[in-house]
Order: C-alpha cells, then sequence, then structure tokens
C-alpha cells in the first residue's frame, strides 16, 4: 500500500471516482486545502485531509473546521517565484497565523517552499513546532533538505523526481534519511513520467515510489511499506481511518 500525501480536488472533481480507482491501485489519499476552495473540496472528498492558506492570496487564513478526519494544517508557506519579495511580511504573517492553529489543534503542517529558502527556515525555526510536518514537492538542494531534517521535517517526493532534467533532486532523494521520506502526486498538476500530459491522480503516485526505490535500491513494496510508515508516523494513524 502506498499513502499519496498530497493531492487535491478541485470543486468540479469527481473525489468519490477518484478515490476508488485510487484505492483500487492499492492507494491512500491524503487531500490537501490551500485556498476556499480547495479546502472544502477537500473536506468534502470523503479522505482525511489537511485544511490551510498558502501563499496565493491575501486574505487573513481562518481557523480549521473540527473534523475527525483532519489531520494536518496547510498547505501554507512561501513563495517568491509567483510574488515578489515585497510580498514577504505578508506571507510571514499568514504562515505564523497557520502555525498558531498547528499547535493549539496538535496537528503537523505541510509546507510548500519556492525560491524562498531563507524566509521558510527562519519561519520554521521560530513556529518551533512540536509535531513538526513536511517540505512537500521538495525541489531544493541538499543545504535545504539538511535543514529542514535537522528541525524534525520530512521531505515529501512528487512526480518531478521522475522528470528528465532532475538529477539534482535524484541524487537528493538517494541522500535522504529512510525514515525521513514521503511520496505524494500534487495531482492533478505534475504527473509523473510516464502519465506526462495526462491529469495527474493518486493512483500515479505509483511511478514516483517506483522511482524512488530504483534511486535507493529497494523493491517497491519494501519502499511502499517504509514511506507509509513515515506518513503514519508523521499523521497518525487517523491518516488510515
Ligand atoms: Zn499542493
Amino acid at each position: 500500500m502506498l499513502i499519496d500525501t498530497h493531492c487535491h480536488f478541485e470543486p468540479e472533481d469527481d473525489a468519490a471516482a477518484l478515490l476508488a480507482e485510487a484505492a483500487a491501485a492499492d492507494v491512500r489519499v491524503l487531500a490537501v486545502g490551500g485556498s476556499t476552495a480547495l479546502n472544502a473540496a477537500a473536506a468534502a472528498s470523503g479522505a482525511p485531509f489537511a485544511y490551510g492558506f498558502d501563499w496565493s492570496d491575501d486574505a487573513p487564513p481562518t481557523p480549521p473546521p473540527e473534523s475527525p478526519r483532519l489531520v494536518a494544517i496547510g498547505e501554507l508557506g512561501f513563495d517568491f517565484h509567483w510574488k515578489g519579495p515585497e510580498t514577504a511580511d505578508a506571507q510571514r504573517e499568514r504562515f505564523d497565523l497557520q502555525a498558531g492553529f498547528a499547535r493549539e489543534r496538535d496537528l503537523p503542517i505541510i509546507v510548500h517552499t519556492r525560491e524562498a529558502d531563507d524566509l521558510t527556515l527562519t519561519a520554521l525555526r521560530a513556529a518551533d513546532l512540536p509535531r513538526t510536518g513536511v517540505i512537500h514537492s521538495f525541489t531544493g538542494d541538499k543545504a535545504l533538505a539538511r535543514a529542514c531534517l535537522d528541525l524534525g521535517y520530512y521531505i515529501s517526493l512528487s512526480g518531478i523526481l521522475t522528470f528528465r532534467n532532475a538529477d539534482a533532486l535524484r541524487e537528493v532523494a538517494r541522500w535522504l534519511p529512510a525514515d525521513r521520506m514521503l511520496v505524494e502526486t500534487d495531482s492533478p498538476y505534475l504527473a509523473p513520467v510516464p502519465h506526462r500530459g495526462k491529469r495527474n491522480c493518486p493512483a500515479f503516485v505509483a511511478a514516483t515510489a517506483a522511482c524512488l526505490a530504483e534511486l535507493r535500491g529497494l523493491t517497491l513494496p519494501a519502499l511502499a511499506d517504509l514511506t507509509t510508515a513515515n506518513a503514519l508516523r508523521l499523521f497518525g494513524p487517523r491518516l488510515l481511518a
């Protein structure tokens, strides 16, 4: 069994069909929010879900709903690829507010970071969250991975791992501690090889897992056992409820 620790459902998606397709492939799912619309679709999907507000808008994040299926706060985080450095303070404020929700609710966080290594590390350090969390769809270098691992965070690999130009990321993936790796799709985006060009879906997490298994010299079942145990350690047993 594999766990896709990061997929998004959009309001128009047939979540039940996507979850059934995933179950048929022996894939479980963590449905991740990030905006008002994504949070609603994640909560309505019936899967365990994460509730959060990413870097992309400015309205203050609202506290998460009460639900036995709520297993994380996120995604949230930092992006200087799509937003300019003048938004650093606003991005930090959004992060800090939601780190407070994670602390109050005793939940881990799901972190997006792109071209914002320093701000991300400063904020993670300052938040000093007891449950830590995961850096999702990791694309950073070894130095960023090392710093996040030292703070107690997990590193999640998406379909980008399979892309032809991702040698540097594959090098990081080879080197990660075995007890801190997760796999994800970030669907509907970033479909892994050999599914490029299609709409990504949770079942495709197997392609990323197969790539990671090969890099680590493991069989796919051994890699699946490892990453599933890691996901359960981070998100808790409700991930399979
Ligand atoms: Zn995402």
